[in-house]
């Protein structure tokens, strides 16, 4: 396309690294879109707590506008309204969210703060690309200051069931924010159903196959499942650096016979206290694997300082800790547990030193680390095991499913998954390449940002 693209988020894709300098994040979506941006668009959001950058700079050939967001605002609009309100509400309401008028406006403010970057930044015939749900009134504000504009929106996360959206009480204004972007896109069927439903019980919008009409604007509804980098992660997974990590990785565990592996951001969603119990069970009613098998369970760090999440990781660090006192030894520890982040490098050596990735979220609008292990297993082999509640079931359909909310049916999975045949997993695994490869991020992008998706005008 030859369109300029400006992408909106909360975060700018840069982090500190640490000689105080600025780096990439090594994010899927930044990849994707640094050839379209280095074509001339520029990346607007937020450049993470401490002193900030410049407010705009030009870094890997792409402009980027770090909007400001002061300490106050990311206690009340990101850790408040972001991630104590919709975050909870959006995700099936696994814990209550919280309704406070002051987070409300902190979020209205910092969303024109965004759209005042926008304005500033951009020029007549950009495409303005806005994601994610701390930016659910921008479209709007755009609209109404800049009635021109072409705005898309894509949500990363699930559009709740409209009887849970029901309760929020904000709930109108947010659909009239995300209702005047011309394309919105959802990472699943039932979120784009779940939102249309919601638009025309609480906005008043007609729904007509994949439009809906506000008065005398239409709005496109897209079902457009995000995806990671294929070829990244293939050539990582190949590279003999990779072949030497395995081996220390193996050797630093003990070379157990059989790893699992889970791998996730400290959350509520993720169920990571599932897993770690339907290991236990597994390991009480099958005492014999416990010299034989190891659980590798990755924490990458993550809102620290919301309740919610310190108590969680005290519960993860708990049920690990049990489990290798009642089933370890002196010289065996059948949970290695570590609360850390690892580059993508090292990563995609754990995805495949692991002969099962144990992915159980409670609720998840994708879950990427489950397509990236598939994107790493270059030797078509390894066992997903995956939640029917990520997003990625509806694509990784050969992955062998659970139900998160179910102990003992992950426990027998887990067993399933180590008593497979290779010829069983080598069949299952190649197919879930395949529709990875087919649909990997570029696809996303190409799909997301297809000029002839924009509602011609009624
Ligand atoms: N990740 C990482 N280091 C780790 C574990 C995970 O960089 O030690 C990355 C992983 O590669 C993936 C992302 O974190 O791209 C997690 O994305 P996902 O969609 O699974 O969950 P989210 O954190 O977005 O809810």
């Amino acid at each position: 396309m030859n369109q300029r693209v400006i992408v909106v988020a909360n975060r700018l894709p840069i982090r500190r690294s640490e000689d105080g300098t600025w780096a990439p994040s090594p994010g899927g979506l930044v990849t994707a879109l640094t050839p379209i941006l280095q074509r001339g668009g520029t990346w607007i959001g937020w450049a993470g707590v401490g002193s900030g950058p410049p407010e705009r700079f030009r870094f890997n050939d792409i402009d980027h506008v770090a909007v400001s967001v002061s300490d106050a605002e990311i206690d009340d609009y990101y850790l408040g309204f972001c991630n104590g309100t919709l975050w909870p509400l959006f995700h099936d309401g696994i814990r209550a969210p919280e309704y406070h008028r002051r987070w409300w406006n902190a979020y209205q403010r910092v969303n024109h703060r965004y759209a005042e970057a926008v304005l500033e930044h951009s020029r007549p015939g950009d495409l303005i690309w806005i994601h994610d749900y701390h930016l659910l009134l921008l479209p709007q504000i755009l609209r109404e200051l800049a009635p021109e504009t072409e705005i898309r929106f894509f949500l990363h996360i699930p559009f709740p069931p409209v009887e849970l959206y029901a309760r929020l009480p904000w709930r109108r204004q947010l659909l009239d924010g995300i209702l005047a972007a011309d394309v919105v896109g959802f990472q699943t069927e039932s979120s784009t159903a779940n939102f249309r439903k919601a638009a025309s019980t609480f906005a008043g919008v007609e729904a007509a196959d994949h439009l809906l009409r506000d008065g005398g604007r239409l709005i496109r509804t897209q079902t457009a499942p995000i995806s990671v980098d294929f070829g990244t992660y293939d050539a990582i997974a190949n590279s003999p650096d990779t072949d030497d990590r395995i081996s220390r990785i193996k050797r630093e565990l003990g070379n157990p016979e059989h790893i699992l592996l889970g791998a996730d951001r400290l959350d509520y969603t993720k169920g990571i206290d599932v897993r770690l119990r339907a290991y236990g069970t597994l390991l009480r009613q099958n005492p014999d694997l416990a010299d034989r098998i190891k659980l590798v369970q990755i924490v990458v760090p993550s809102r620290q300082t919301i309740g919610d999440y310190s108590d969680m990781r005290q519960e993860i660090e708990q049920l690990a800790g049990r489990i290798n006192s009642v089933h370890g030894g002196r010289h065996r520890m059948p949970v290695h547990y570590t609360y850390e982040s690892l580059d993508r490098e090292e990563l995609v050596a754990y995805y495949r030193a692991a002969d099962v990735m144990v992915v159980t979220p409670l609720v998840d609008g994708m879950n990427l680390v489950a397509k990236e292990y598939v994107a790493s297993r270059v030797d078509d082999d390894g066992v997903l095991l995956l939640s029917e509640f990520a997003g990625a079931a509806h694509e990784l359909t050969e992955a062998v499913r659970v139900n998160p909310y179910d102990v003992d049916g992950v426990a027998r999975a887990m067993r399933h998954a180590f008593d497979m045949d290779p010829a069983e997993r080598k069949r299952r695994m190649q197919e879930m390449r395949q529709t990875v490869r087919e649909n990997d991020l570029e696809a996303w992008t190409r799909r997301t940002l297809d000029p002839s998706l924009s509602p011609v005008a009624v």
